[in-house]
């Protein structure tokens, strides 16, 4: 099916072009009564599509997929991946659909892909559909991401489909339109390596490199090059997670994008008190991705990334182990760098403050909001008063005072500086309940919660007056939280 649209939206159709062993031309299902519940205007903006146009009848039958625009052929995508530890074979966009890919206003491939648009011959026992909160929690997220400067795939629009969709109860279906740089993950790489094609694995190592690091084209080894790069992406990825106290939670392999972006914001979410062993996701039994595995598993899945690699590295595979070895064992200085890097500037130290001075500085600061149920956020906010003269932002929230103080005065030693704090510590960000507050208001036809929430975590460092209840941490009777997959 195809309609006229705005003449602006021409897509390619690269990924399907390129790689049709791991394509599958799919039509979404039909949306009864597409209804806008969310609208990235920058987003639109940077892909060149007009606000006004998306919020149309034909804009939004191209947001949940009903009217396919010229020159676009969606696909289902294949892929492979290891679900918490086990892998399986056969994954792919069960309930997504990717429509193409975008030029963007700077010139940048960027694909347009919908999730929640219907079945798929990926779905197994799915039923290929998503609910209004699961999508607009994305949404919220994502964007709360990129406020805070950390790559992710972005946010479109959010759109209900007039259809009934039955979880534990019957819930209005949606259809979130995301945008990312590909959809590339380690499991995409885990698909073809398992397929035994080596010229598929070949064509998707190169469309890779293509599209997210051309300078390993004309490395010594192109193909180590390419995993050194994904190393360092995502080592620089899951630091800046670790610095937000942000928890992905559902790390499998599927859920690793090649580009180093953040993506697939399922049982996600933000800690609240700082604790290493958090866990959010109800089916996270072992805390596989507790908050301090996050780095160990990134590791962990880009061992199985290399692994996929091998054939291409080097003909003689004792060889190209030992290669994709060596730069697996810079994963661990890399990340501790970064995220070293990232802490130096959230306690506002002065540049030649040594490495053997800052990490037991901020190491034993979290040691202390571990062991005093200290909220994360604000407590890092709250340093920045710390330093311009009244302690008690942050010192209030700590219990063993005397300990704090002691800290503190390590600290301030070191002449931190509190304007430079100010622009990295945020304010605003989308706290679990106030997500839930949001999500189940939009979920019983009140936008107004979410449209603020938005509004407040898109500009998260900045102190606006009016918003002390986004900046607090959760209430005391908020209890215990729980994130679900799949949802
Ligand atoms: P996720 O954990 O959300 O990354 O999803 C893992 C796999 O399950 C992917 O292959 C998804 O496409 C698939 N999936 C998740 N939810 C559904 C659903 N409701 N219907 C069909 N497939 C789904
Ligand atoms: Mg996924």
């Amino acid at each position: 099916m195809s309609v006229p649209t705005d003449s602006r939206v021409s897509f390619d159709s690269r990924f399907a072009r390129e790689l049709p062993e791991m394509a599958v031309a799919w039509q979404a299902d039909d949306a009864p009564a597409p209804r806008l519940l969310a609208l990235n205007g920058p987003v639109a903006a940077e892909l060149g599509l007009d606000p006004g146009f998306l919020g149309s009848p034909e804009g939004l039958a191209l947001l949940v997929g009903t009217s396919v625009p010229d020159g676009a052929a969606p696909v289902a995508q294949a892929y492979s991946g290891h679900q918490f530890g086990s892998f399986n074979p056969g994954l792919g966009d069960g309930r997504a659909l990717l429509l193409g890919e975008l030029t963007d206003v700077a010139g940048r491939l960027r694909d347009l892909h919908l999730k929640g648009s219907g079945r798929t011959p990926f779905a197994r026992g799915g039923d290929g559909l998503a609910v209004i909160g699961p999508m607009l929690r994305e949404y919220i997220v994502s964007e709360a991401m990129h406020a805070l400067g950390v790559p992710t795939t972005r946010s479109l629009a959010v759109v209900a489909t007039g259809r009934e969709v039955r979880r534990e109860t019957m819930l209005p279906g949606a259809v979130l339109a995301r945008v990312a740089s590909s959809h590339l993950r380690v499991g995409s790489f885990q698909y073809a390596a398992a397929t035994g094609n080596q010229d598929l694995l070949t064509r998707l190592a190169d469309h890779a490199i293509s599209r997210h690091y051309p300078e390993a084209a004309s490395a010594e080894r192109p193909y180590l090059a390419l995993f050194e790069s994904v190393l360092s992406a995502q080592a620089s990825l899951v630091a800046q997670w670790m610095l937000v106290g942000f928890l992905h939670g559902v790390m499998n392999t599927d859920n690793m994008t090649i580009s180093g972006e953040t993506i697939d914001y399922g049982p996600c979410a933000f800690m609240d008190v700082f604790d290493y062993a958090t866990v959010y996701s109800s089916i996270d039994r072992g805390g596989r991705y507790a908050y301090a595995n996050q780095p160990l598993i990134a590791e962990w899945n880009l061992a199985r990334l290399a692994e996929t690699l091998l054939p291409l590295i080097d003909e003689d595979q004792e060889q190209a182990v030992a290669l994709a070895v060596g730069v697996l064992e810079s994963f661990r200085p890399r990340y501790s760098a970064d995220w070293l890097a990232g802490m130096k500037a959230k306690l506002g130290l002065p540049d030649g403050v040594e490495d053997e001075v800052a990490s037991p500085l901020a190491n034993d600061v979290l040691t202390l909001l571990q062991e005093n149920h200290v909220d994360y956020t604000s407590f890092f906010r709250g340093l920045g008063s710390v330093v311009r003269g009244d302690a008690r932002p942050a010192r209030d929230k700590v219990l063993d005072v005397a300990a704090f103080d002691a800290w503190a005065e390590r600290w301030l030693t070191l002449g931190p500086d509190a304007d430079a704090m100010d622009r990295v510590n945020p304010l605003y960000i989308p706290r679990n309940h106030l997500v839930e507050e949001a999500l189940e208001a939009a979920t019983a036809g009140d936008l107004d919660p979410l449209t603020r929430l938005l509004d407040v975590v898109a500009n998260p460092f900045e102190e606006r007056p009016g918003l002390e209840r986004y900046a607090a941490g959760a209430p005391d009777d908020f209890g215990q939280y729980t994130t679900y997959c799949g949802t």
